[in-house]
């Protein structure tokens, strides 16, 4: 499994910049550029209901479904890569996230 860092504590699934999700998905079916990425499990930390249901521990890794094709580290959309880095500090949408690891083939 690969390791995952994200910088988007926004998110309700954000522990410490660790995931707690278990597994993510990232979009980007066409993308050339790390922009063009992002993290679709991305859920906005704020109402009462995400509040309450708050995870038990971030963990260091996860298993990655990605639509990114055009990267180097994607295989059958699963992603190969050791460690990633996903970014979006301040995201308030799953748009404003991305892989900072892809890398266009
Ligand atoms: S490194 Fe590449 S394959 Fe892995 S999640 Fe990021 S964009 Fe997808």
């Amino acid at each position: 499994m690969t390791i995952l860092k994200c910088s988007a504590t926004t998110c309700m699934y954000n522990e410490d910049m660790l995931c707690s999700r278990g597994e993510i998905d990232v979009m980007g079916e066409s993308a050339q550029r790390a922009d063009e990425t992002c993290c679709g499990s991305f859920r906005e930390r704020g109402s009462s209901a995400t509040n309450s249901a708050k995870n038990s521990c971030g963990c260091e890794t996860i298993q990655i479904d990605c639509k990114a094709q055009n990267c180097t580290y994607n295989e059958h959309c699963k992603c190969t890569a050791a460690a990633i880095d996903v970014g979006g500090s301040g995201a308030e949408t799953s748009q404003e996230t991305k892989c900072e690891t892809f890398e266009c083939q």
